[in-house]
């Protein structure tokens, strides 16, 4: 697997060197809005580690990092408001899937209905 590389723009934004639109922040967990949203609620959930995708994160991280991370993702979820209605989670990893940034992340995704996931 390849080196996680730290100048990556989630890294600079868990560093504050960057702004972002900050939702929710914990220990293990940062949530901000994407800057291009693709609904009308679009929030990434980062873990505060060095991990490049689920993958790595899965495979490497410790139970409590990995507990923390999704422990987030759901309490990000409620308090967008989103699990009344409904939500989307997606997760990019690796250049078949079109990774951009390679911090892992989760995109959420809600707010209206959403149509069929695509291939
Ligand atoms: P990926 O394709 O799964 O890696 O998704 C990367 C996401 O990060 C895209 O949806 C981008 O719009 C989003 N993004 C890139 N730079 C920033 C930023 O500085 N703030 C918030 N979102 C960003």
């Amino acid at each position: 697997m390849m080196a996680y590389d730290s100048s990556n723009i989630f890294a600079r934004i868990l560093r504050k060197e960057i702004p972002a639109r900050t939702v929710y922040e914990d220990d293990f967990a940062l949530a901000f809005h994407d800057i291009a949203p693709q609904a009308p609620k679009h929030v990434l959930v980062i873990p505060k580690g060095p991990y490049i995708s689920i993958a790595d994160f899965g495979a490497t991280a410790p139970s409590d990092e990995i507990a923390g991370f999704w422990r987030a993702v759901s309490k990000v979820a409620e308090q967008e408001g989103l699990t009344q209605d409904g939500f989307r989670l997606i997760s990019n990893s690796g250049s078949n899937s079109g990774q951009e940034v390679p911090h892992f992340h989760v995109h959420l995704f809600g707010g209206t209905k959403l149509g069929p996931l695509l291939v």
